[in-house]
């Protein structure tokens, strides 16, 4: 049996024998599987126009939009603006760990 570690969480899973090789385990993967690209695909119009979950401010721009997951669960939490705000919060959680691995608390979230 092989295992792999995820390259999203770093999480080691057994490794599928079949079809390509994966670099995620199955809950990394299933975050933005087929039902999460539905989803977005299904949402998305409607979507436009309508106030970013994490700034309050319109997504206007469709390029420019990401459907979000919610930091502490990884649910779909909601559309989020894509280079500004959905980026930000990625960068956000990576300097938390980087915080973490450095023996300091991370700032508290709200
Ligand atoms: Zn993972
Ligand atoms: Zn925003």
């Amino acid at each position: 049996m092989m295992y792999r570690t995820c390259v999203q969480c770093g999480a080691s899973f057994r490794r599928n024998r079949v079809g390509r090789p994966a670099v995620k385990c199955e809950t990394c993967r299933a975050k933005y599987g087929s039902a999460y690209k539905k989803l977005r695909a299904a949402t998305k119009e409607a979507a436009i126009g309508t106030p970013c979950r994490r700034c309050g401010l319109p997504m206007l721009n469709p390029d420019d939009m990401d459907l979000g997951h919610d930091d502490v669960t990884g649910e779909i939490a909601g559309w989020e603006h894509g280079r500004g705000c959905n980026r930000a919060a990625g960068a956000h959680k990576l300097n938390a760990q980087k915080r973490i691995a450095n023996g300091r608390q991370p700032s508290k979230a709200v």
